[in-house]
């Protein structure tokens, strides 16, 4: 009985490092074979006193089916595990394996900026491009704007700094920034649009960010009215929307147009329309059902003087649009942040 215990003490200690089907094999034959240990006290069972051998039997029996069912479970974990690590290095190194291949998509303000100039060009404007960081005199001053002028307050930005302290370059807070360089570079006659990135200091929510889109657009000739502006205006916003769209223009104060415009949309993320709770419009047109697209007007003489165009000959309007607000309405995007947020799910188009 002794040798019972400890050949059932041996296997119990040498099965439990086992990792492999061919380690376990080894202890299979060790145990089990026909030369085995539990054999070997089976063929003994003859040479035991006939009164101990029935008990004697029974307990080898009971150890043999104890060390073979051992084996099985131990067995079964060896083969999963094998199966397991086997999986891992084919999906590790199998390159014949299918896979989906993602293809990534312009982003919607490219889109837009994109379809745009086309829309513009085909109407005579030539695309401009401009630097993000300009001078306090682009950005404001030659946009009748003056120092200590209020209108500064609505558009705090950042300021960069230089190393002689003198005329900080800032982030320009709208694409008119732009404006006074073009007149000087081109005259009139001037038909140009030019889209950039924006930038204000900004508590950012849905339909605020510190970083934004606008287009600016120009547009100076002789007889040069606000007709010409509206109808350039709608033009583009039903090539844009590929619909009626309704517009209103409200009279608005900028600085540098006079007269001066804002010109909405009907939101087209709620239609304007009552949601299910009876609350009017959603929270992407602060629930008026409009949305504020783009302030517009014609070029006030301070800013054409400034461009050193002759304002006796010459009138234009011009307008900036919110780049970033249209991509919102014609993509159908509820919060504004989506645009800067980097994923990739939220700004794929499908369009
Ligand atoms: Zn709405």
């Amino acid at each position: 009985m002794n040798k019972l215990h400890e050949i059932k003490d041996e296997f119990v200690l040498k099965i439990q490092p086992v990792a492999s089907s061919e380690e376990l094999d080894v202890i299979r034959v060790e145990f089990l074979g026909k030369k085995g240990k539990v054999q070997e006290l089976l063929n003994a069972l003859g040479a035991v006193p006939k009164e101990e051998r029935r008990e004697m039997g029974q307990a080898l029996n009971e150890l043999k089916n104890a060390i073979s069912s051992e084996i099985e479970e131990k067995g079964k974990r060896i083969k999963e595990a094998e199966l397991n690590a086997k999986i891992a290095m084919t999906t590790l190194y199998d390159a014949s394996l299918p896979y989906e291949a993602k293809s990534g998509s312009l982003h919607p303000i490219t889109k837009i900026i994109n379809e745009l100039e086309d829309i513009f060009a085909s109407m005579g404007f030539s695309i401009e491009d401009y630097s993000e960081a300009v001078s306090d005199f682009e950005c404001f001053t030659s946009l009748n704007i003056p120092e200590h002028h209020p209108a500064r307050d609505m558009q705090d930005t950042f300021y960069l700094e230089n190393e002689s302290g003198q005329n900080p370059k800032l982030l320009k807070t709208h694409t008119s920034a732009a404006q006074n360089a073009l007149m000087k570079k081109y005259g009139a006659p001037l038909r140009a649009i030019f889209p950039g990135r924006c930038f204000r200091n900004e508590a950012t929510d849905a339909t605020h960010e510190n970083t934004f889109f606008q287009m600016e657009g120009m547009m100076i000739d002789e007889g040069v009215s606000i007709s010409n502006l509206i109808y350039f205006m709608k033009t583009m916003l039903s090539k844009v929307f590929e619909r009626d769209v309704e517009v209103r223009l409200r009279p608005g104060y900028f600085p540098f147009v006079e007269p001066g415009f804002e010109l909405d949309i009907k939101c087209l993320i709620c239609g304007g329309q009552e949601s299910e709770s009876g609350a009017k419009g959603c929270p992407s047109c602060k629930h008026s059902g409009w949305l504020e697209l783009c302030p517009c007007g014609m070029i006030h003489p301070n800013v054409l003087k400034q461009g050193d165009i002759d304002t006796e000959k010459y009138s234009g309007f011009a307008f900036g649009l919110g780049l970033t607000r249209l991509a919102m309405m014609k993509f159908a995007v509820k919060d504004i942040r989506v645009f800067n947020g980097g994923k990739i799910e939220e700004l794929k188009i499908k369009a």
